[in-house]
């Protein structure tokens, strides 16, 4: 047994080094000039965030909607970890909108209209606001590839091409245009909120997760037309309904949505900045992070890998950084 003397020396010896190291260690991590912002508050901007505040790094993440992004259309995750049963897109984006609040991330809920370089420095603008910013994440994800001219001027308000404005709506006639995992996994969603939906597809190849096709085969609520190449659609006001039309073929429903791919979400990136995203990268001032460019594999788990990731190689440069600079 230690003498107490001895024992209470030693605590306190481990209490001022403790304290030193936490100092020493705060001061290393403070950025030099702005802090690291963040565009989009999906999975991979909301992990980057979090990371950074974990390692007392301060950022802003702006977001134009909701925290969650394009999560909130998914009708069931089954393969992010931790949730045996499965997890609803809706669910698991207010998890995370919770976890980033509790630990009190800076967050505008703002949409980035332009991000340029000015005199060397990152500018990124949104309606009323010009920030500069030395490091810039980039998560914002993707967008709808553009809607064929075929749909009239009246039927627009009635045309989605996310399933997440209409999700809560019942007993609506909903045509679903595509073929892919996003057509049948929003056809399910549908479903069970006892919407009864026809997925209409132009080729004849499904393109989607068998599994997803396997479910939508059993439900009820649920029909698949292949081979139906949609030419128009129209309102029918008097019905107040649209009306889709394939050849000589019609369907009626209170709401269309377009699932037919989707392309990154970069319509605000200037041109001096795509022409030097390389240099920039490798500078470690800019990052692209999650489905904004990771083409096939546009998965939550990846998007917050990728997020994560980011957050440690900022906080790796920044520590060095300033390491150098106290020489
Ligand atoms: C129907 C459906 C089902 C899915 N099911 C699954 C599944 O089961 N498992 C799985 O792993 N993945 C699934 N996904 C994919 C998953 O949702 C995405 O991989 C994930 O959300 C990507 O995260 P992200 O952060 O990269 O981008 P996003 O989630 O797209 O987030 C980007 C964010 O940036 C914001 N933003 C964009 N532009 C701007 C701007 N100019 N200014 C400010 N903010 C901006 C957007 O509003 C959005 O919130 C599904 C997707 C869909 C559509």
């Amino acid at each position: 047994m230690r003498p107490e003397g001895e024992y209470f020396s030693k605590y306190n010896l481990r209490v001022v080094n403790f304290t030193y190291h936490l100092n020493k260690m705060k001061k290393t991590t403070t950025p030099t000039t702005g802090e690291p912002i963040i565009i989009g508050g999906g999975p991979a901007g909301l992990t980057c965030a979090l990371q950074l505040k974990r390692y007392g790094l301060g950022s802003l993440l702006l977001e134009k909607r909701e925290l969650g992004g394009l999560l909130w259309n998914a009708n069931l995750v089954e393969n992010y970890p931790g949730f045996p049963n499965g997890i609803e897109g809706s669910k698991l984006s207010r998890l995370m909108k919770k976890q980033i609040e509790r630990i009190g991330v800076d967050v505008e809920r703002e949409e980035v209209v332009s991000v340029r370089l000015e005199k060397g420095e990152i500018i990124v603008e949104t309606q009323n606001v010009k920030r500069k910013t030395k490091c810039l994440v980039i998560a914002s994800g993707t967008k709808s590839k553009p809607l064929p001219e075929i749909i009239s001027p009246k039927a627009r308000k009635r045309i989605f091409t996310e399933v997440w404005p209409i999700v809560e709506t019942t007993e609506k006639q909903i045509v679903i245009i595509g073929a892919g995992d996003a057509a049948f996994d929003y056809a399910l969603n549908l479903a069970k909120k006892r919407n009864f939906v026809t997925i209409l597809t132009r080729g004849e190849t499904v393109k989607c997760l068998p599994l997803l096709f396997e479910r939508a085969a059993q439900e009820t609520r649920i029909a698949y037309r292949a081979g139906v190449a949609v030419s128009k659609i129209e309102a029918d006001e008097t019905a107040d309904r649209l009306v889709v039309e394939s050849g000589a073929k019609t369907f009626e429903a209170d709401y269309v949505i377009f699932a037919i791919g989707r392309v990154p979400n970069l319509d605000f990136l200037s041109d001096e900045i795509r022409q030097r995203e390389k240099e920039l990268i490798e500078m470690g001032r800019l990052y692209f992070i999650g489905d904004v460019k990771n083409e096939l594999y546009r998965q939550v788990i990846i998007a917050a890998g990728d997020g994560l990731r980011a957050a440690m190689q900022i906080y790796a440069r920044i520590t060095n950084e300033t390491d150098r600079e106290n020489g």
